[in-house]
């Protein structure tokens, strides 16, 4: 605490991201990244991004790259936002589109960014109960609600909603903004983008973080008809013009350009992910079922907060989230097999 903080600073409670600490021999399963390396022409991309095009400004409204992303989803540029990682993108859209009179609505076990963002802007909110075994219930939602934002599939449980509900939701909430926040959709969802034409408040974001392999260029995307976008290009302008630097820029254009790789990737994630779901439920875990590229687990005889320093001890990080109705959890991230056979190992290990 400092006297010289604002009012709004010494309120605040943010966010704290999972841990990243060096050291060459850990295994590190704590913050959903991708154990694979980005497509090569990623790499080729941000070497050839010279020394002219660093002095300039970016191109502001990311033009080249919406149009690609736009491609790929069959929409228009003018569809298509892109920001510096998806929570600026998210925190946009929290400002820019969620912030109503009558409460935003969320699922009371999803992103922990979510209420972190409404006390920065001020947004009033209610969280709907996840049903017992953890699928969201978009029967739930308040019918009077002003705004609604969702994972899918959902963080940190892994559990994937079908379009179906997603359509349920929009229909049901013609009236609110419903943000699906799809940062994990690559990993065996479909994405709500094809909806996009026929409803005029959805917006699906996505990002480069995780189905990608670049988390650390923080590339963040929204898609959504014009209206929409218009109030997250508005929020932006008033915040930071460039937010996707050049480099940023080509690397991304570079993954979009490689599609098998990217698909590779995903489908060697999805193997491991459920091999290693298979063997933990043979070691007597409760693992929900996962359309992310982490797994959601709880054993009946260890308790999580246990296993999670029993685990470090060995040099494996995981996540735990102390909190009510999930602190007999441990979020698992999936890395390469060898990473995954160090995990079942150790866990084989440290259960009775
Ligand atoms: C990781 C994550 C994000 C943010 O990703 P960026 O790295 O900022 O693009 C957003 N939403 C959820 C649910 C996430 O898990």
């Amino acid at each position: 605490m400092s006297r010289f903080w604002s009012k709004l600073a010494a309120g605040l409670s943010p966010y704290v991201p999972g841990e990243q600490p060096r050291g060459e021999r850990l295994v590190k399963l704590n913050t959903n990244e991708n154990p694979y390396p980005p497509a090569p022409g990623v790499l080729a991309a941000i070497a050839e991004t010279s020394g002219s095009s660093l002095k300039r400004y970016p191109d502001p409204d990311s033009s080249e790259l919406r149009a690609a992303f736009a491609r790929r989803e069959g929409l228009d540029a003018g569809q298509v936002f892109l920001g510096n990682g998806s929570d600026e993108v998210l925190a946009h859209a929290f400002q820019g589109l969620l912030k109503h009179d009558r409460p935003l609505a969320f699922p009371d076990i999803s992103y922990s960014f979510y209420p972190v963002w409404s006390s920065l802007y001020d947004v009033p909110f209610t969280q709907v109960p996840l049903t017992s075994d953890f699928r969201v219930d978009v029967q739930a939602f308040p019918k009077d609600c002003g705004s609604i934002i969702v994972p899918n599939p959902n963080a940190p449980t892994g559990v994937l909603l079908g379009l179906d509900d997603i359509r349920q939701l929009l229909q049901a909430h013609a009236d609110a903004v419903v943000v699906i926040d799809e940062a994990y959709i690559d990993f065996g969802g479909e994405s709500a983008t094809r909806l996009i034409p026929e409803y005029d408040n959805l917006l699906v974001v996505q990002t480069a973080s995780k189905s990608r392999s670049l988390a650390g260029l923080r590339v963040g995307v929204a898609f959504g008809q014009e209206h929409l976008i218009e109030g997250l290009v508005r929020i932006k302008d008033s915040f930071n013009s460039y937010p996707m630097d050049v480099v940023s820029q080509q690397a991304m254009l570079a993954s979009l350009a490689d599609e098998q790789w990217f698909q590779d990737c995903c489908t060697r994630v999805i193997q491991t992910r459920e091999r290693t779901a298979a063997s933990m439920a043979t070691l007597g875990f409760e693992v929900l079922p996962s359309a992310a590229n982490f797994l959601f687990a709880s054993h009946p005889q260890v308790a999580a907060r246990d296993l999670f320093a029993r685990l470090r001890e060995r040099q494996i990080i995981v996540r735990y989230f102390d909190k009510t109705r999930i602190s007999e959890f441990l979020r698992i991230s999936i890395g390469t097999d060898e990473e995954m056979d160090a995990l079942l190992g150790a866990l084989e290990d440290i259960l009775p």
